[in-house]
């Protein structure tokens, strides 16, 4: 281990966050001018720690630390490296920054496989309202209809790939093919508190939380607020609230999030019994029985609540996503390394956002590692992380490479 590692990365975070579309703050979007800038430095540095650098389909920066004689297939390390509007400097890059300081750590280590560090060039999706569009093409689910997906100045995917030199009829042609990857690794800032609750400086992600989202409404009958006494009231508020406070139970019973975060009240009167009340309602877990259970669990309790208080309740799903668990193997060995490295038990935790290993779940093994981030801030300027966590989750990463490359060596 190098001192200051951890500096190091942090500092180079810095010189990414230069290539913004932003004055004063953080905005790199897909295909754009920061993006190709990006990339460049990304390239630069890549070729310094002896990878064998090119550009894919749709604009991925991609570093391989060739084996002379690979006798498995190649693993693959990355992240994300384009960025929501005003971002923080951690979001994604961080993943990039730390695969690309391993394999630097590695060089000279002849592994039985390919390493290929890739920086995706979109998965943010501020762009064009789609998502995650660099590891669909590495993952083989680039949509072609995409291509015409067109951004706030009107201008459509395929045309943006041209201007910046990618030919559109070839975007996603490139996919990787199962059997040619061994297992891909992403280390990626935590987003959420929990690693900074427990004083962790790492975590072993489970998998990436699964979603369902409903509108309920719930009808009731609105009345004079002074006459009508509370035995005889039929109010919709009141229903919808003992609904929440239930959820709310069941969420901290259960391997589950559930949220109420909109909540529309009519006639929406000071002197009027609440007569109808529409809700959202958001459940998550990391595993996808889990979900379908709690769903089915709340969905009765809902209506155990509506029929003893005379309201009738409707649900509608408006949006599910699967959970992707992360493979089990991978997260024990993590699991070894981390306790390894911290002296204390690994902390296994969810991701209740999704990443891009959720798409390369598609085609190989997924393994992520989170590392604490102040006060679980994201998506924000303010995002920060601090050195020394970042130098044990370059440890990590590194022990986690040669694990994989001699599986049965006593390390860890
Ligand atoms: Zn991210």
């Amino acid at each position: 281990m190098t001192l200051g590692s951890g500096e190091e990365i942090l500092k180079r975070a810095d010189e990414m966050a230069q290539f913004s579309a932003m004055e004063k703050g953080l905005t790199r979007a897909y295909l754009t001018k920061e993006h190709k800038q990006a990339h460049q430095q990304l390239s630069h540095w890549m070729a310094l720690a002896g990878l064998e650098v090119w550009q894919d389909s749709v604009g991925n920066q991609w570093g391989r630390k060739a084996s002379s004689n690979p006798t498995q297939p190649t693993l693959i390390i990355g992240s994300h490296s384009d960025t929501v509007v005003n971002a923080g400097k951690y979001d994604g890059n961080l993943g990039i920054l730390l695969g690309l300081e391993a394999l630097k750590q590695l060089e000279g280590i002849d592994l039985p496989f390919h390493v290929d560090l890739v920086a995706f060039a979109d998965e943010e999706g501020v762009r064009f309202n789609t998502t995650l569009i660099g590891s669909s093409a590495t993952a083989g689910c680039f949509q072609p209809a995409w291509l015409d997906i067109k951004d706030s100045d009107n201008i459509a995917m395929g045309e943006a790939m041209l201007s910046f030199g990618l030919p559109p009829e070839l975007a996603g042609k490139d996919a990787r093919l199962p059997q040619e990857v061994k297992a891909y690794l992403e280390v990626h800032i935590e987003q959420g508190p929990v690693l900074e609750d427990l004083n962790l400086p790492v975590g072993v992600v489970t998998g990436i939380a699964g979603a369902k989202r409903y509108q309920l409404s719930v009808k009731g009958m609105a009345g004079h607020a002074g006459t009508v006494p509370h035995a005889l009231r039929m109010d919709a508020l009141c229903g919808v609230a003992e609904m929440i406070t239930t959820i709310e139970t069941y969420g901290l019973e259960h391997n589950v999030v559930a949220t109420v975060g909109k909540c529309d009240v009519k006639p929406g009167a000071v002197n009027v019994i609440p007569g109808d009340v529409v809700f959202s309602l958001d459940v998550r877990s990391p595993v996808q029985g889990d979900l379908e259970v709690a769903c089915n669990e709340l969905h009765s309790q809902l209506e155990e609540i509506a029929q003893r208080r005379e309201l009738q309740l409707t649900s509608e799903l408006t949006y599910q996503a699967e959970a992707v668990p992360c493979n089990a193997e991978l997260q024990q060995q993590w699991g070894k390394i981390v306790e390894k490295q911290t002296g204390t038990k690994a902390c296994f935790l969810p991701s209740g956002a999704g990443h891009d290993a959720m798409v390369m779940a598609n085609i190989t093994d997924i393994g992520m590692l989170f590392v604490r981030c102040e006060k679980g801030i994201s998506h924000n300027p303010r995002e920060q992380v601090n050195a020394q966590d970042v130098t044990v989750a370059l440890n990590c990463l590194v022990d986690m490479v040669q694990l994989l490359a001699n599986p049965n060596s006593a390390e860890a």
